[in-house]
């Protein structure tokens, strides 16, 4: 299962290279500092050029670090996307020191900032499941349900969330969780 409707928007599983779709925004996998960094990190800085590293600059010096489960957006300079929502998740410590709460923050955070911007197609990376460690059945969990319950609360101008799995095992692992978030859908 690749997509499933929830009220007026699709959410889509699919594998690719974010920095390669033109949503409204795609979302970076940052980290606390702002300045880029390693996995899809690095590549939206590379692909997207020095203006947004020049506006993370900006932000880090006017508010500080980002904390995770935060979100901020720039400019996607040269991407095809308009805009790239930088949001934190958390490192992975066991699971006992709140990672869940704070990958769901992540989650919303990035699409509250969508909304503010009356955005309507929003691209996600699997958040924490890279370098920060969290393991991806259950980030793909946190990640689904938690869009879904923001859907379903706050009915968006967004009509579509796809997310941009780099690798066939995520890709398996947000199906998986999919299924499981759809034949549940009654009790999000
Ligand atoms: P984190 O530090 O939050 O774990 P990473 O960037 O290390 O972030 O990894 C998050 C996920 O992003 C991983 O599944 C990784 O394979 C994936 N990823 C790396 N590059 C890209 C890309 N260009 N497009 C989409 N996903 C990517």
């Amino acid at each position: 299962m690749k997509e499933l409707q929830l009220g007026p928007t699709m959410l889509v599983l699919t594998q690719g290279d974010i920095t390669r779709v033109a949503a409204d925004a795609i979302v970076n996998a940052a980290n606390s500092g702002l300045l880029g960094g390693g996995g899809v990190d690095g590549a939206i800085h590379r692909a997207g050029g020095p203006a947004i590293l020049q506006e993370c600059r900006t932000i880090l010096a006017s508010q500080g670090r980002l904390p995770p489960g935060r979100a901020v957006a720039t400019t996607a300079g040269r991407l095809p996307a308009r805009f790239v929502i930088h949001t934190v998740g958390p490192i992975w410590q066991g699971g006992t020191r709140g990672e869940p709460d704070v990958l769901a923050g992540a989650y919303r955070s990035s699409l509250e900032l969508a909304r503010g911007l009356a955005l309507t197609t929003v691209a996600f990376p699997s958040i924490s499941t890279g370098a920060y460690g969290y393991p991806v059945d259950q980030a793909a969990r946190v990640a689904l349900r938690t869009v879904a319950r923001f859907l379903s609360e706050r009915p968006l101008p967004v009509q579509r969330v796809t997310f941009v799995l780099h690798d066939e095992h995520t890709l398996d692992a947000y199906t998986r969780a999919m299924e499981n978030l759809a034949a549940a859908h009654e009790d999000l």
